[in-house]
């Protein structure tokens, strides 16, 4: 039933992404208003972001990017119109100002996000580009200028985000309220179409299928599990390396993986080092198995997925949000939820173990060299 439910909601937050609890746009409306005298906002909340200096400069390089750039820096909170989801409240902004162009938004810790809205400019700027610990001002600065310097694209329209729900604020939904939720879509879903009936159905059959498939792959592991993957799965790397021999072109990949992960193994026994041994034994074999010395990054949700078939903007719990490689089913998901490792008895999204994830965590390219880099080996 809670399936269903779920798929039913689903249903109703992609179609309808701004309807649900009412929530005051008082804010949107403010900052869209402002935007339509100069493409910088700053809230007075978070004024000492941005000095004067910073905001004409950046002023002027917005006047000078050859397409329209619009800057807001605001406070995200959990209890705001987008549930501190830059995301959506890009969504919301875009939707209130009604122009198209690059909407960039930082909030009160300096985390960017940005949006392009029908730009007719290449969107895939990577977040290492910008994120490199510089001030915030030279961060935007950054931004800007790769978006005046990127090639020429066709103009597209982003996904519309899903609305930020009772779950993001850290309040579960109760499975009374669902199936109750899911009763009234039902019911109206029949009142006022077929098709939407039809199209139900579809995902509710697509949902279980996914269900399906997936239940032969953990979602959560425990340390004598996880102690005995790490090791089964290096094994078979060793193997894997042993039978390709040293003219495969995914030979070096794999040996690096090897490596890494063999001194991570014999010097690091928490659950994030074990899980980390995993994901470096799957690199190596996946560069072995594709012949190349550059392997697929692993699905970001769940690294047991297998490899990703591209990528999706996501804000993933403890991530920020970017377009992270993705297995095809979650690429396809409207909701992810991460492989968890059980650290001091707690459940945690495996890239939030603390250790050798902090060093890993938001990369995907050069693992063992991250892994070694956290073991100070050089
Ligand atoms: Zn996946």
């Amino acid at each position: 039933m809670r399936l269903i439910a779920a798929a039913a909601l689903a249903l109703v937050s992609t179609g309808t992404p701004a309807t649900g609890a009412p929530v005051s746009t008082a804010r949107v409306d403010r900052v869209a208003a402002a935007l339509r005298q100069s493409p910088v906002f700053v809230d007075p909340d978070v004024s000492s972001l941005l000095n004067a200096r910073d905001r004409t400069a950046l002023g002027r390089q917005i006047a000078g990017a050859g397409v329209p750039i619009y800057l807001a820096v605001v406070p995200l909170d959990s209890d705001d119109e987008s549930a501190g989801d830059a995301d959506y409240f890009t969504y919301l902004l875009h939707r209130r100002l009604g122009r198209n162009g690059v909407y960039v938004v930082s909030d009160q810790r300096g985390s960017l996000d940005w949006t392009s809205y029908r730009v007719p400019r290449d969107d895939t700027l990577e977040f290492s580009q910008v994120t490199n610990g510089k001030p915030l001002p030279q961060r935007l600065h950054d931004v800007i200028d790769a978006f005046a310097h990127a090639p020429a694209a066709k103009p597209s329209d982003p996904p519309v985000p899903d609305a930020p729900d009772a779950d993001s604020s850290g309040k579960k939904p109760t499975n009374v309220g669902l199936a109750g939720q899911f009763v009234k879509t039902f019911f109206s879903a029949l009142a006022v179409s077929g098709v939407l009936l039809a199209l139900l159905w579809w995902i509710v059959a697509v949902v279980l299928a996914a269900v399906r498939g997936a239940r032969g792959t953990a979602t959560r592991l425990r340390p004598r599990r996880l102690r005995r993957m790490a090791w089964a799965e290096l094994v078979r790397l060793a193997r894997a390396i042993g039978a390709a021999g040293e003219d495969d072109p995914g030979y070096p990949r794999a040996m690096a993986d090897y490596d890494a992960a063999k001194l991570l193994w014999d010097e690091k026994q928490d659950p994030g080092s074990r899980f980390a041994v995993v994901v470096l034994a799957l690199d190596g074999q996946d560069a072995l198995r594709g012949g190349t010395a550059d392997p697929q990054p692993r699905c970001v949700v769940n690294p047991l997925h297998g490899t990703a078939a591209r990528r999706v903007r996501t804000a993933l719990g403890g991530l920020s949000r970017r377009r992270q490689p993705m297995c095809e089913d979650c690429a396809k998901a409207s909701r992810h939820r991460p492989l968890a490792l059980v650290v001091d008895g707690r459940e945690r999204p495996y890239y939030e173990a603390p250790g050798v994830w902090e060093k890993i965590r938001g990369t995907d390219e050069n693992l063992p060299e991250h892994v070694l880099e956290y073991l100070g080996v050089e």
